[in-house]
């Protein structure tokens, strides 16, 4: 079986924006900001042989305030960038859709589709329902706290401030 490190989007591989200390998804090319830094730990988790998959919630589609067209567009960029294996997408703003984070549905298809072992798996995200969605189905969670105005996770397995963290925290 496989290991994998799964990838919030927003905050963790491209810039959330921030408006009144709450993190928003970019909907404009001018907006989309890849998190540069982050490339020399992708490189170190795939040398690690993980999988690496985004897992992402991007309800703006169904608000229509973006074209799905747009958002697959910036998670090619991603993909291509940093060189990733798959990418799960919930375009859904309905809380009880069992894809859409912190629901675990989009975590339980990508093991399905590569072979996942949950216990060998990390989840980075920088909300409650990333660190959620990874408790649910038992994956060791990382918090990036960025000191948001909103209700913060519990219970992760790490809290970090700096992406660079995960260097330490995942060892060979
Ligand atoms: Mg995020």
């Amino acid at each position: 079986m496989a290991k994998a490190f799964f990838l919030d989007r927003d905050g963790i591989l491209n810039k959330a924006i921030v408006k009144n200390g709450k993190p928003y998804a970019p909907t404009k090319e001018n907006q989309f900001k890849i998190n540069f830094k982050f490339l020399p730990i992708i490189k170190y988790l795939k040398s690690l042989k993980y999988i690496l998959i985004i897992i992402t919630n991007q309800p703006d589609v169904k608000k229509k305030i973006i074209k799905k067209s747009q958002v697959n567009k910036f998670n090619l960029k991603l993909k291509n960038y940093f060189k990733l294996d798959d990418i799960f997408v919930c375009f859904s703003n309905n809380n009880k859709n069992y894809r859409r984070k912190p629901n675990p549905g989009m975590l339980l298809e990508a093991k399905n589709k590569w072979n996942i072992n949950f216990k060998k798996s990390y989840f980075v995200g920088d909300r409650k329902s990333d660190i959620d969605a990874g408790i649910k189905v038992g994956v060791k969670t990382i918090f990036v706290d960025r000191n948001y105005k909103e209700k913060k996770p519990v219970n992760y397995n790490y809290k970090i401030k700096n992406l660079n963290k995960i260097k330490s925290l995942v060892k060979k």
